[in-house]
């Protein structure tokens, strides 16, 4: 490709609505440009990107022997409404059509690959099944971010695999995490697979493949110990110990005017420090109101929430349904006398007495509080986000926390999709069974934006060699020497014979501009033609990762390449 029949929009500064330095050098290098908040045009340099990425993600899909499919984006809302997740989730984009009827624009495809899967998948001689996409996704997401790291639409090759039992689903569920190990180590990123949290997917297992990088918008949660590995979402952690004085009194009520804080009771005399005190939430679960306790001092993790109660229509309680529950206002809250609501309460609060927590009165607070004596028939699960300073629960070691992008997720769905939908098959038994599901699925876009994040300078991108959108870049210094235009050409040509991907800085630009630009582009080699070198028939060889630049005779450039391409 010539640089002059091509449009590679390159920009000379920094965009001022641009963070991530993978957002920042997709514009300024004309992969991208953006439509509206989250809506991204893919030029020409960009599509090659993902083209290269798609092909890497198609050969190890095909390796393990899964399917190729093109579903619809446009859906009807039936299937959506069968597996119950219409109502459930907020990002979903409806419409409707002419006639009124209710749609939406594909989120994810287990809907509709499970109602495949029912009308045509009848019998175990039909299982397993491995079947995937490449696709555009829609999600109205609440704060796109980043670029194309957090999109509206984006582009997911999505999978889904279909088993007769749960050990057919563990095997499938293995081939396609290796798979993924694979994808990512050939698209030039480290991933590291870790716990997550299933969220609006459900199933009970799920696995995300995380990149580390401060553009990130997850937390992995890391034990340097033991090798334990979880999204913040999901992680499990000793909280830091506290020492209780050993209060055997009474709960005992006393005034506390205008206190309605953690920090506000903690500040207040006769209050408590926040890990001395009881926080009281209340949420509405399915309609229904629920406490849940933690810490003082610890956060909820809404994930959890989902993940605890196991459902998805969760949402704080208004304060006048706080005050018909309770009698008091939010902050005045506790969960000591509650018989009449369920209560979830976080284990850090296991054993926990003398606490401090409201009173069910406004501007009053309990204090004596013995956890596991007051408070009525609680559920005990892990509630809280994990913080710094937190240990591990396998090792006790302390836990690390870094930023990552999540690029794959995969899911054991088990039998949540095809029992609610019936899709069924006949055992060898002839006995009818629901389909056992997994689900799979790598952010494309995102994933170049992460190899970007990855692979890139003060000066532009380095893009590996694997998903580079050309392979080399010849650069003639002065665009108007007849003798490197013809040199230049006649490389062109014989790289181009051997089958690399060229792209000819053909312009009749400043060599400063090209230099520039190439460093932008970041492909990763580049043969400059000047005129010193070429009075002595070289050319000077550019390694963009590595910097290092050699004089190469010119009859020896093929030569050169395909030895360090193959290195
Ligand atoms: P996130 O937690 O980042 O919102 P998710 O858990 O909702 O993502 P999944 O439903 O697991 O995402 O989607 C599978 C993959 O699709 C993700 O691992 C990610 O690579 C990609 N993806 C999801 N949402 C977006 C988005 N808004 N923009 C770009 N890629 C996305
Ligand atoms: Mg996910």
């Amino acid at each position: 490709m010539r640089w002059s029949k091509t449009f590679i929009p390159t920009l000379r500064d920094d965009p001022a609505d641009a963070e991530a330095p993978s957002h920042v050098l997709m514009l300024r290098a004309g992969l991208i440009r953006q439509l509206a908040a989250g809506i991204y045009s893919h030029l020409p340099l960009g599509k090659r990107v993902l083209h290269k990425v798609e092909a890497i993600v198609r050969e190890e899909m095909d390796a393990i022997g899964a399917l190729e499919f093109f579903l619809p984006a446009l859906t009807p809302a039936e299937p959506w409404k069968e597996s119950g997740r219409w109502d459930e989730i907020g990002e979903l984009f409806r419409l409707q059509d002419r006639r009124g009827s209710d749609m939406c624009l594909g989120f994810t495809h287990e809907e509709i690959f499970t109602s495949l899967a029912r009308g045509d998948v009848r019998s175990y001689r039909d299982l397993p099944q491995i079947w995937y996409q490449i696709q555009i996704k829609f999600r109205d997401e609440p704060r796109p971010k980043s670029g194309v790291l957090r999109g509206r639409q984006f582009i997911m090759k999505d999978a889904y695999s279909f088993d007769l039992d749960t050990a057919g689903l563990d095997r499938s569920f293995d081939r396609v995490a290796q798979a993924y190990h694979r994808i990512f180590e050939r698209c030039g990123i480290d991933t590291l697979a870790v716990e997550a949290s299933s969220g609006v997917m459900g199933g009970s297992e799920s696995v995300e493949f995380m990149s580390f990088s401060d553009a990130g918008e997850n937390w992995v949660v890391r034990c340097g110990g033991c090798g334990y590995a979880a999204d913040l979402e999901k992680a499990e952690s000793l909280p830091s110990r506290v020492e209780d004085p050993d209060d055997t009194r009474a709960p005992e009520k006393f005034p506390t005017p205008g206190i309605r804080t953690i920090d506000q009771l903690a500040a207040f005399e006769g209050g408590a420090p926040g890990e001395r005190q009881v926080k009281t939430l209340v949420y509405v679960v399915a309609g229904e109101p629920a406490l849940f306790l933690l810490r003082g001092d610890h956060e909820l993790c809404d994930e959890k929430l989902v993940e605890v109660t196991g459902s998805t229509d969760v949402r704080p309680a208004h304060p006048d349904e706080i005050r018909a529950a309770l009698g008091a206002s939010a902050g005045s809250v506790g969960a000591v006398g509650v018989t009449h609501l369920p209560i979830w309460i976080d284990t850090a609060l296991r054993g926990r007495r003398g606490m401090t927590t409201g009173a069910n009165a406004d501007d009053f607070h309990l204090r004596h509080v013995d956890v596991e004596r007051d408070v009525r028939d609680p559920r005990w699960v892990d509630l809280r986000s994990a913080v710094a300073g937190d240990a591990c629960t396998r090792c006790g070691k302390p836990l690390e926390f870094q930023k990552s992008i999540e690029v794959g997720h995969i899911f054991k769905l088990g039998t949540r999709y095809t029992e609610k939908m019936g899709a069924r098959v006949l055992t060898a038994e002839g006995v009818e069974v629901p389909i056992v599901m997994g689900s799979y699925g790598i952010g494309i876009d995102r994933t170049v934006a992460a190899v970007i994040e990855a692979h890139h300078d003060a000066n532009g991108i380095s893009w590996p060699l694997s998903i580079a959108p050309y392979q080399v870049e010849i650069v003639p210094v002065g665009a108007s020497d007849e003798a490197q235009a013809r040199a230049a050409e006649e490389l062109y040509a014989e790289l181009g014979a051997l089958g690399l991907e060229v792209l000819l800085d053909d312009r009749d630009e400043r060599a400063g501009v090209k230099f520039k630009d190439a460093d932008l582009i970041g492909i990763p080699f580049r043969i400059v033609i000047g005129p010193r070198g070429l009075a002595e028939g070289k050319v000077e060889l550019v390694c963009r990762a590595t910097g290092s630049r050699d004089d190469v005779p010119i009859g020896n450039v093929a030569a050169e390449l395909e030895d360090r391409m193959q290195a």
